[in-house]
């Protein structure tokens, strides 16, 4: 008989595993080819002495991000929800937010957006929040003292799987501190000074809260996020309020970016897109270019 389980952590050659039913933990080796994944249901073997994965179920879907050379990196499996967090302090970098919408879209991930830290600037978001609310986004305005704020998304998390992301810094602990008492989130605390984060293909990891029947997943504390290499098809899928106007350019492989008769430049132009979010689709299609 085979018992499913959930990848909570991976090591070299061990996994942290959380069983499906009872949500007690076990370690389990696998072979190094194998590559399990952070979320991803493994189907497990017990020998004489310890546990084996045997199989990894198919994945859903992934979270992922660049690694070093602009591959493209799966970080956590079989996710239902990414939360970004933002604040006031650190100010989200150029197109952090969109970058990650971008990965959401692409991988059908339901995304949740927090701006944190209203209690230092309750008016700096106002715009884009509204802006994104009207994009249909799950949007919240918390602080981690206004518990009430926090608690407004407790019922997003439960029954679900949600990878919570953002610079660190921003509040990723406290907020989940709130939501989640008993878990205690450790991978946002890199020893590195920089947040680039030397150990960061191990400290992906998944926590269960048993009052919410919900899984967190804390994702390794980076300053940047990166998307790996894609075409503008690709980024521009990952645009919501595009997608109405994607199949009436001109040219069926229409870029966006210079093409006469493009249908998505002109929705800028009608005010049917907004600005702000078209120039960051440009610079994220120009950013590819490290990659070249
Ligand atoms: P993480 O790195 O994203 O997990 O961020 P932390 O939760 O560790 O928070 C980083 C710092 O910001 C800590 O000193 C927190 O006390 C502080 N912090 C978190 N949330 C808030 C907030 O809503 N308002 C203020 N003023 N500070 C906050
Ligand atoms: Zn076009």
């Amino acid at each position: 008989m085979t018992d499913l389980y959930r990848v909570s952590s991976t090591q070299k050659t061990t996994a942290t595993l959380i069983n499906c039913d009872d949500h007690s933990k076990i370690k389990a080796f696998f072979a190094r080819k194998m590559k399990p994944i952070c979320g991803d249901v493994v189907e497990i073997e017990a020998s004489k002495s310890a546990y084996v994965i045997k199989k990894i179920q198919k994945r859903f879907n992934s979270f992922c991000r660049a690694d070093n050379r602009g591959r493209k990196q799966h970080m956590a499996a079989n996710v239902d929800q990414i939360m970004i967090v933002m604040a006031v302090e650190p100010f989200p970098t150029r197109d952090i937010l969109n970058r990650y919408l971008v990965t959401a879209e692409h991988e059908d991930i339901e995304p949740i957006l927090i701006f944190n830290k209203s209690d230092i600037d309750s008016k700096v978001f106002i715009s884009i929040i509204n802006q994104y609310e009207q994009l249909g986004y799950n949007v919240f305005k918390t602080s981690k003292d206004e518990v009430a704020s926090i608690n407004d998304i407790k019922p997003l998390l439960k029954d679900k799987t949600t990878v919570i992301v953002g610079q660190s810094g921003v509040g990723k602990s406290s907020i989940t501190r709130v939501m989640m008492p008993s878990v205690v989130l450790k991978t946002g605390k890199l020893s590195d000074k920089t947040g680039k984060g030397a150990h960061t293909t191990s400290v992906t990891q998944m926590y269960y809260d048993e009052p919410l029947n919900a899984n967190i997943i804390d994702s390794p504390g980076v300053w940047e996020y990166g998307l790996w290499i894609m075409t503008p098809h690709e980024i521009a899928g990952g645009f919501r309020e595009f997608q109405d106007y994607l199949g009436q350019c001109k040219f069926s492989n229409c870029t966006h970016i210079h093409e006469p008769q493009c249908a998505i430049m002109q929705a800028v132009k009608d005010n049917k897109i907004r600005e702000n979010r078209y120039h960051s689709f440009l610079r994220i299609v120009d950013s590819m270019k490290y990659w070249a």
